[in-house]
C-alpha cells in the first residue's frame, strides 16, 4: 500500500468520506465502544466505519436500486451487498420515502406486479407491490405491506 495515500477496504468495498467522498482516509483513534475512527484528510470529517455505516452510504442505496431493477430478490441483494435482510428492507423503505413520485400520466400503460418477502417467520409475509412504466421500465410507484387491498390500492 502506498503510505502517502492510504485507503482502507473491507470485504472488497472501498471506504470513502461520507461528506466529500474522498478515499484519502487516515485512522484517527477509537470510539468509546471500541470502533475504529477514521479522519478524512481532505475535509477533516471524522467518522466510524461499521455495518450501519456501510448500509448508510448512498453508494449502497444506488446498488440496491440497480439490483432491485435487475429483478434480484431481497435475499440475494442482501447477500451481494453484504448487509442483513433487515437492514436492506429498512434501506428500501428509506429510499422509497426519498423518491419523488413521478407524475402518473393518463393514457400510459403501467404494469403492476408484486414481490413477496418475509422477515423471520413465514407468518410475517410482506408484499411489495409496484407499478412499472412500460415505456421507460422505471418504477412509477410502490408500496410495502401485508397482502391486502389497501397495499394494492395505494399503487393502483
Ligand atoms: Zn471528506
Amino acid at each position: 500500500m502506498d503510505q502517502s495515500n492510504p485507503s482502507y477496504s473491507r470485504f472488497g468495498v472501498s471506504y470513502f468520506c461520507p461528506v466529500c467522498k474522498s478515499e484519502f482516509l487516515i485512522k484517527s483513534g477509537w470510539t468509546a465502544t471500541g470502533k475504529q475512527r477514521y479522519c478524512c484528510k481532505d475535509c477533516g470529517k471524522r467518522f466510524i466505519i461499521d455495518y450501519t455505516y456501510q448500509a448508510c452510504q448512498s453508494h449502497t442505496n444506488r446498488q440496491i436500486i440497480i439490483l432491485t431493477k435487475e429483478g434480484l430478490g431481497i435475499r440475494s441483494t442482501a447477500r451481494v451487498l453484504r448487509i442483513s435482510v433487515t437492514t436492506l428492507l429498512k434501506r428500501i423503505v428509506a429510499i422509497a420515502k426519498g423518491i419523488q413520485q413521478p407524475p402518473i400520466a393518463f393514457g400510459k400503460s403501467y404494469e403492476v406486479d408484486e414481490m413477496r418477502t418475509y422477515i423471520g417467520k413465514k407468518s410475517r409475509l410482506r408484499w411489495i407491490v409496484f407499478a412499472l412504466d412500460r415505456d421507460t421500465k422505471t418504477v412509477a410507484d410502490f408500496n410495502v405491506g401485508r397482502r391486502t387491498n389497501k397495499t394494492l390500492k395505494h399503487v393502483i
